[in-house]
């Protein structure tokens, strides 16, 4: 299960939130409880993340020739 870190905006502290990906967007509390959280960038190493944003540009960077790493290969 993935692991996501917060900071607290109350006691200025970061703690961390173990997760399903689902509910990664779901507000957390702080162990102090308090609710005023933002959730903070973090690399999660899951393997998991190619689906969801932008893929490295690892296929236009001269593959075979091909073009298909563009998407003008449908
Ligand atoms: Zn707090």
């Amino acid at each position: 299960m993935p692991r996501y870190d917060f900071r607290c905006r109350e006691c200025a502290d970061t703690f961390e939130v173990s997760r399903p990906m689902s509910e990664s967007g779901a507000p957390a509390t702080c162990p102090a409880g308090h609710a005023d959280t933002v959730k903070l960038l973090t690399t999660v190493a899951v393997g998991g993340l190619s689906g969801g944003g932008r893929a490295p540009a690892r296929a236009g960077a001269g593959g075979g020739g091909g073009c298909c790493g563009g998407g003008c290969c449908g």
